[in-house]
């Protein structure tokens, strides 16, 4: 099945708001196995609007809409895709009783425009919006469909979730089902060296995707079922897990900072962080996941070199000498936060995030990053080149969460350096 996602708003062609449903949309009806053929944005315009509609159902079978069915003038897709349909509205009373219990829950009286947002396809239908007023509508023509949704992503979402995805998806003979396995710790290329082969499939179709800091391997099976579907990108799965081993630190949506909290609490330990060039970054991420607390209590921001030595025990002669960035400071950071925090594992960051201070020993985007559990201590340097500030940013505070993972499984530390606790201010420590 060919579609066509139509998102109508002046607002998007102004660059106002980002146009996420469009995005949404089209994740949604590739896994249903509907091939998206085009992504349009019109204005509010009941000309160009009809014109289009009229196009696109020339080319393709279902036209899904966002966007236009809020109660005022300018919001005229529905009128406008009845007509392109020759369908006709009526006033749905079930609905006009929603609408006005909707506003009687919040104190007010249902204006009189809000009525428009009652009326429902004569040939086609509705499904009712449990969070807002306006119900999403369908109608069909010589075998071809439309779908229109409000604009609003907190209705859109629901909406297409429990109805409107279900309903496409019991018309559809196959589907697609993704599995996303995420990679740290190699790069792309790297990747690819090590598992090219298993991209060729047909089905399941295997691709990378390079990302700040980290690899995404999604596998794509096209099957029956979604239980089918789920079987087979597991089995496939299983391929890459056999040469990426722990490199693959998860699955989905979840980043390294969800498999660190999972890691610590199946293990029972702590962690704390020192950051300097991360600026907090690295425990913003860890308190985002729910349960962080039984895990992480104490997160120190020491931006500059007092801070450092206040708060974590940084020798000033080191900071004289060596220098903020360096492997000797970051690990007496990692230490240092042991230490005060009495947490298990340690981590700590500190380095050039451009764009200005680098030098020829010390370029943008060199940071140390060190992990310390008991008496070791890790230290990795990382050249991650004159990049924009914030993926270098982004990508330290991944390799700082993926080195405390590793310490908390009890995994290898590759690409790091590893001396005792109290040897850190050692001079020759970094050309170990
Ligand atoms: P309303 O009843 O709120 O008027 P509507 O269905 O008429 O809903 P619009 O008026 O087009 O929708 O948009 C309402 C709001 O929904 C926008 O201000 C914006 O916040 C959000 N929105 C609309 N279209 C999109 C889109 N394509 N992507 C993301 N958000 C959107
Ligand atoms: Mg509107």
């Amino acid at each position: 099945m060919k579609a066509e996602i139509i998102c109508v708003g002046t607002e998007l062609l102004l660059g106002d708001i980002l146009n996420t449903n469009a995005r949404f949309l089209s994740r949604q009806l590739a896994a249903l196995g509907i091939t998206v053929h085009r992504q349009w944005v019109v204005g509010d315009n009941e000309g160009r609007l009809a014109q289009l509609v009229h196009e696109a159902l020339e080319r393709s079978d279902l036209l899904v809409f966002s966007g236009g069915l809020g109660p005022t003038a300018d919001d005229l897709t529905k009128e406008t895709v009845a007509r392109c349909f020759g369908d006709t509205l009526a006033l749905e009373p079930s609905i006009l009783q929603n609408i006005r219990g909707y506003f009687a829950s919040t104190g007010r009286h249902m204006p009189p425009h809000n009525e428009k947002q009652a009326m429902v396809p004569q040939q086609g239908g509705w499904f009712e919006n449990h969070n807002g007023t306006a119900p999403a509508v369908w109608f069909e023509k010589d075998g071809k469909r439309a779908v229109l949704l409000p604009g609003p992503p907190s209705e859109l979402h629901p909406l297409w979730n429990e109805q409107v995805g279900p309903w496409l998806a019991a018309g559809q003979k196959q589907m697609l089902y993704s599995l996303v396995l995420r990679v740290t710790g190699l790069g792309e290329s790297h990747v690819e060296e090590k598992v090219g082969h298993l991209l060729e499939n047909q089905n399941p179709t295997a691709a990378l995707y390079a990302k700040t800091g980290e690899v995404h391997i999604r596998i794509t099976a096209l099957a029956k079922t979604q239980t089918e579907g789920e079987a087979a990108c597991r089995a496939y799965a299983e391929k890459f897990y056999a040469i990426l081993g722990d490199h693959i630190y998860g699955e989905g949506d979840k980043g390294l900072e969800h498999a660190l909290v999972k890691a610590l609490q199946q293990k029972g330990l702590t962690v704390a962080t020192a950051e300097s060039c991360t600026g907090g970054l690295v425990s913003q991420r860890i308190t985002q996941v729910p349960g962080a607390s039984e895990v992480f209590g104490f997160g120190f921001c020491t931006y500059a070199n007092q801070a450092k030595h206040k708060l974590l025990g940084v020798e000033d002669r080191l900071l004289e000498t060596v220098g903020a960035v360096s492997s000797q400071v970051a690990s007496q950071m990692a230490v240092g936060a042991a230490r005060v925090s009495g947490a298990d594992i340690a981590v700590s960051l500190t380095g050039i995030a451009g764009p200005g201070g680098g030098t020829d020993k010390k370029p943008v985007g060199l940071v140390y990053v060190a992990a310390c559990r008991g008496n070791d201590v890790y230290v990795a340097k990382l050249l991650l080149g004159a990049r924009d500030r914030q993926s270098i940013r982004t990508s330290a505070a991944n390799r700082a969460l993926d080195m405390a993972r590793r310490l908390a499984l009890g995994l290898s530390l590759p690409g790091t350096k590893h001396f005792a606790a109290d040897q850190t201010a050692d001079f020759e420590a970094e050309e170990r």
